[in-house]
């Protein structure tokens, strides 16, 4: 691990300015993902900004009756926040799909947003990855890539992005509040992460020193119909090959609302209005479910040890839009019984 420096801001507009003050800076706020690549080498900044000392860890109702998520509350309070257990069980399921109980309390939302690829050669500075090392080649492509992306890829990175509440956030169509040196603005969330294009070293939309201060919900919750699917290869503790987050309004048996976002599949949450538009007015049927798996999973493409992704992801989307039709997980059972 390379030498660094740490400093506690305790205001954002502090935070922001020691942040422009440095060479090689990076905010931190728990550490459970950018320590792991200080450790290993992958991330080398020589100054950190701790976060944790910020104001920003209220949830709290907004004015047009959505949530506002601060960025410094930890993954654990905003899943158990009584507001996001009852509003926004969706992503209250998709929060506790993620990590463990351990990280998620000490992981912030702020820095859930910013969790980079869990690529196996992103890690490894024996081998090529452009995301790391631009320019340098993707060991993945023709590689082990069994976790890798079947959406949205490109020539350049087919890695996925790791985050189980990112997914919630798409489908609940959250908006990114961050503070820069320019000052303030709002990101929509579809527009917060990117693909990788020729330019996989960057994962989202921030720019320099921008500095995430909450995040938005807004009143529509989709607490009645919802559902947080996550496929992976054991129960607990390890991502996910595929999830679905789902949200559904119905009126009777017939589809008024709909959300759709996959993990798992794409360097982003992945959403296609076609998708969701190929619900509405719709009866809450299996082969509406189907078609709106087949809008959203259109030109997939595996990369060989990934191929079975792709029908995976179809019938998962098909089975969460059935979970959530079935208002089977209501908001006031969820996960009573789990660590709170
Ligand atoms: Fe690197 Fe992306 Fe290729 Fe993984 S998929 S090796 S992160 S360039």
């Amino acid at each position: 691990m390379n030498p660094f420096t740490l400093t506690r801001a305790v205001s954002p507009d502090e935070a922001v300015r020691d942040f422009a003050g440095h060479e090689q800076p990076a905010y931190i706020g728990g550490g459970t993902n950018l320590l792991d690549l200080m450790k290993e080498n992958v991330a080398r900044p020589t100054h950190l900004v701790g976060l944790n000392q910020l104001p920003l860890s209220a949830i709290e109702t907004t004015a047009d009756g959505g949530l506002r998520l601060g960025a410094t509350a930890t993954n654990a309070d905003t899943a158990w926040h009584p507001e996001v257990k009852k509003r926004y069980p969706l992503l209250n399921q998709a929060i506790l799909a993620g990590a463990s109980p351990q990280l998620r309390n000490m992981a912030t939302n702020g820095g859930n947003l910013l969790q980079r690829t869990r690529c196996y050669y992103f890690y490894d500075l024996a081998t090529p990855c452009n995301k790391r090392e631009p320019g340098s080649g993707c060991s993945a492509i023709g590689g082990f890539n069994r976790i890798h992306a079947i959406l949205g890829a490109s020539e350049h990175c087919i890695a996925t992005h790791p985050s189980d509440m990112c997914v919630a956030l798409a489908a609940l169509e959250a908006v990114v509040n961050v503070l820069g040196p320019d000052g303030e603005r709002q990101i929509r969330f579809e527009d917060f992460h990117r693909l990788p294009g020729d330019a996989p070293e960057r994962d989202n939309t921030l720019q320099p020193g921008e500095l995430i201060t909450s995040i938005d919900l807004p009143a529509q919750g989709f607490a009645g119909h919802f559902s947080y699917l996550k496929l992976r290869d054991r129960q607990s503790y390890a991502f996910a090959l595929v999830s679905v987050a789902a949200g559904l309004e119905l009126e009777g048996t017939t589809i008024k609302a709909a959300r759709l976002a996959l993990g798992g599949v794409a360097h982003k949450p992945w959403r296609r209005s076609e998708a969701e538009q190929a619900l509405l007015g719709q009866p809450a049927t299996e082969e509406s479910f189907r078609r709106a798996a087949e809008a959203l999973l259109a030109g997939a493409q595996g990369q060989g040890a990934n191929d079975f992704k792709i029908e995976l992801a179809r019938r998962a989307v098909a089975r969460a839009l059935k979970q959530a039709a079935s208002g089977e997980q209501r908001a006031s059972d969820v996960f009573t019984n789990s660590n709170p």
